[in-house]
């Protein structure tokens, strides 16, 4: 359930008024705001006199529900926006992970020479094999942060568990929560506590209910800037790497309020089809897609077989311009 407090209860009233009935408490659009769990049916007795207007809900699909919010939620990424009512996509590209400086200089350079704005690589990297490269670490961190200083762009990076995260959230402007990631409990619960942005990727064994529950431990915590992430499912077939849940989109869209970012390379595993894929989320009226997109992506140190050269990434971006403009859309 959710409750909106009168606006004559202090700040410190509410906090009792959430404690005595064990709710969450959260300041949103100036108001006190409770979150209990979706087994509350009524407003209790106790606080009745407290509660300006309240919402019963199925599941615990609350704060990310329509029914709460019917209004898709803003996003502020630096200096841009998405969701809302801007109807902007947001194209944000570079390496799976950043190897070197020249590398990742590389693609600074040509995220900032299109006119887009940010720059993603991953420095944790979430492998499935211990012998595969595991990223740089805090020195990519800082490399991400020399390319934010030399190019103005705004940095996304993946948190593979939560011995680092304090480091991705100074580091980055956009957090990334990988789809191995997205159940960490220390990882959801330090990205609540903080107001930069998160994109939740969703794992590729998890339902639609339990990916809107991750974006739900960070807004109850009191970050309202979630963005969601859709990156392919494991399915029964080998051919292409993952999935792409396009019917969990739509069920997303209907749903939630919350801005969602597509990830084509991911789900393909294999370049050739990132562009098609792409025009296909574009045209569904999307906030954003991640595409990764590497200098020389033969010898990328990871997940290779996808990256998009950058001639390609360009292309790409040219052809998904008139797509986004049919469904209403704007490319930025
Ligand atoms: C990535 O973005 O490079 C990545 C590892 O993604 P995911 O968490 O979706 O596998
Ligand atoms: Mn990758």
């Amino acid at each position: 359930m959710i409750l909106h407090l009168k606006n004559s209860v202090s700040k410190g009233n509410a906090k009792t008024i959430a404690d005595s009935i064990g709710a969450f408490l959260i300041h949103s659009d100036g108001k006190n705001v409770l979150i209990s769990g979706s087994g509350m049916k009524e407003v209790p007795a106790s606080i009745e006199n407290d509660v300006d207007k309240s919402w019963v809900f199925d599941t615990d699909i609350q704060l990310a529900s329509k029914k709460y919010r019917s209004n898709k939620r803003e996003v502020k990424i630096g200096n841009s926006i998405i969701g809302g009512t801007t109807n902007s996509t947001m194209l944000i590209g570079g390496p799976c992970s950043v190897e070197s400086e020249e590398q990742i200089r590389q693609s600074a350079e040509l995220i900032k020479s299109m006119g887009l704005t940010t720059l993603r690589g991953g420095c944790y990297k979430p492998r499935t094999s211990p012998y595969s490269f595991q990223g740089m670490g805090l020195d990519g961190l800082k490399l991400l942060a020399k390319m934010r200083e030399e190019f103005g762009l705004n940095i996304i990076t993946e948190a593979r568990d939560a011995t680092h995260i304090a480091e991705i959230i100074e580091y980055s402007d956009i957090i990334q929560v990988g789809a191995k990631a997205m159940y960490d409990q220390g990882i959801l619960r330090a990205c609540a506590k903080t107001n930069k942005p998160v994109m939740i990727k969703r794992g590729f064994g998890t339902t639609l209910k339990e990916f809107v529950q991750a974006a739900e431990f960070v807004l109850s915590g009191g970050n309202e800037n979630v963005i969601l992430c859709e990156r392919g499912l494991r399915t029964f077939e080998t051919n292409t790497r993952f999935t792409l849940d396009l019917c969990g989109v739509a069920w997303l869209q209907e749903h939630t309020n919350l801005p969602i970012i597509l990830d084509p390379s991911h789900a393909m595993g294999y370049a050739y089809g990132v562009p098609v894929l792409s025009k296909a989320c574009v045209a569904m009226g999307i906030d954003g897609l991640i595409i990764e997109a590497h200098p020389n992506p033969k010898v990328a140190k990871s997940d290779a077989s996808q990256q998009l050269n950058h001639e390609e990434f360009k292309q790409l971006f040219e052809t998904l311009k008139p797509v986004a403009s049919a469904v209403g859309y704007n490319m930025i």
